[in-house]
């Protein structure tokens, strides 16, 4: 699938320090330690509605990890897919009388403006399911041959107990784990499961769906193995980062992980596994059914600079669960205009110290607001005695680490 045009990226002349970040599975902070490329998959979006303030900073997040390695001189391969089919685009599609292709091309479209608009580097592997079905049937018949799957009613289904470390990556307990299931996508109280919590694998046709042919029947892909053949295809086991919002904790990574490592014994799906907090709005996280989006896109329609969104959302650190108020933008952009009045001067105070700190900041578990304080304080300083601030080497520089660090064209 397309994906979208590459924001520059400038050299620094400072390499950062190896890059630490929170393991949900292992529930501390680990250093990540690539073999090769830096391996990171991000899970995308299902494109049935617009990109909403908390899925930028989950994406922004991840940006920043993406340019942290690339800041300690890491090669990087970045996986994002996009879930072109599952029920609730067709639902949305069937609701607003819309082709679901067309739904799906349109919302993939304004993601790819919001994510230009906002800087994120863009993934080197951009995946749709439906270009990934032979993918998806490949894996399938993996896990089928490792006795990890059983029909019903002409879907297959996998089955949790397929993979010895069922539960590592959420480590929830199995009464938390029923709980979220059904909210999440899943069909525990389905007659025939021999699990309650057993994912879909491959869904048969049914009427007026799409589907497509496979060695189990016509039909389309459950949403968690898609996820698993498309990362497996492009980055193999261990890879170093899967990532996603912590609503994907369990069941979608826990299924993902599973299904790889029930047909790849010994080989764990992802090294570490990386989960960014829920935005919230007028008291509730962020989300559809509530309706209490802001959408990144009517933001942009109304003139709010892009970079103000950004630095607004790098000011909460990506773990923290967060409150969106319409101020913060405002904040933001106050701030970018006060930094732009320094970073375009000829001369500023010594910037390497600055720089360096904001580099560390950034490798040790994506500390933005970390790294926005160091830049606040060379900016005052700056500012507080300009007779000192003569070094002329120090704004370029610092316009480029902010653009290179933190993705902020300033
Ligand atoms: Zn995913």
């Amino acid at each position: 699938m397309r994906t979208w045009p590459a924001p520059s990226l400038p050299g620094l002349p400072l390499t950062g320090p190896p890059v630490r970040v929170f393991d949900t599975a292992t529930r501390q902070v680990v250093e990540t330690r690539p073999e090769g490329p830096a391996r990171l998959y991000v899970c995308g979006i299902t494109p049935y509605d617009a990109t909403h303030l908390g899925h930028a900073a989950t994406y922004v997040a991840f940006d920043l990890l993406h340019r942290a390695w690339h800041n300690a001189g890491h090669e990087v391969v970045y996986v994002q897919n996009v879930t072109d089919v599952d029920d609730p685009l067709l639902e949305r599609a069937a609701r607003d009388g819309v082709d679901w292709r067309e739904l799906a091309e349109r919302e993939t479209e304004l993601f790819r403006q919001d994510m230009t608009a906002l800087r994120t580097l863009p993934p080197h592997h951009y995946v749709g399911v439906v270009e990934a079905i032979p993918l998806v049937v490949e894996e399938i018949q993996l896990l089928e041959q490792a006795g990890a799957t059983y029909r019903l009613d002409g879907d297959v289904y996998y089955s949790v107990t397929a993979d010895a470390g069922f539960g590592e990556v959420s480590s929830m307990l199995r009464d938390e784990m029923e709980h979220l299931f059904p909210q999440r996508g899943g069909d525990p109280e389905r007659a025939g499961k021999k699990d309650p919590l057993d994912a879909l694998l491959w869904r048969a046709e049914r009427e007026g769906e799409p589907s497509w042919p496979s060695p189990f029947g016509a039909g389309r892909p459950g949403w968690h193995i898609e996820c698993s053949a498309i990362a497996m295809a492009h980055l193999g086991p261990g890879y170093d980062v899967q990532g996603g919002g912590s609503d994907l904790i369990f069941p979608h990574h826990e299924m993902s992980a599973g299904h790889t490592q029930a047909t790849r014994p010994g080989c764990a799906f992802a090294k570490a596994y990386v989960h960014t907090g829920m935005v919230g709005y007028d008291g509730e996280k962020m989300s559809k059914s509530l309706g209490n989006l802001v959408l990144v896109s009517r933001l942009r329609e109304s003139g709010v600079d892009p970079m103000a969104i950004r630095l607004a959302l790098l000011r909460g650190h990506y773990r923290e669960d967060r409150e969106w108020t319409d101020d913060q933008v405002t904040a933001a952009a106050d701030t970018l205009a006060q930094w732009r009045e320094v970073l375009t001067g000829l001369t500023a105070a010594p910037a390497t110290p600055t720089a360096e700190r904001v580099l560390a900041a950034l490798a040790d578990d994506l500390d933005s607001p970390a790294a926005l304080a160091a830049v606040q304080e060379w900016v005052d300083a700056t500012l507080a005695d300009p007779a000192e601030a003569t070094d002329p080497t120090a704004p370029a520089l610092m316009r480029d680490l902010l653009d290179a660090a933190l993705g902020l064209a300033v």
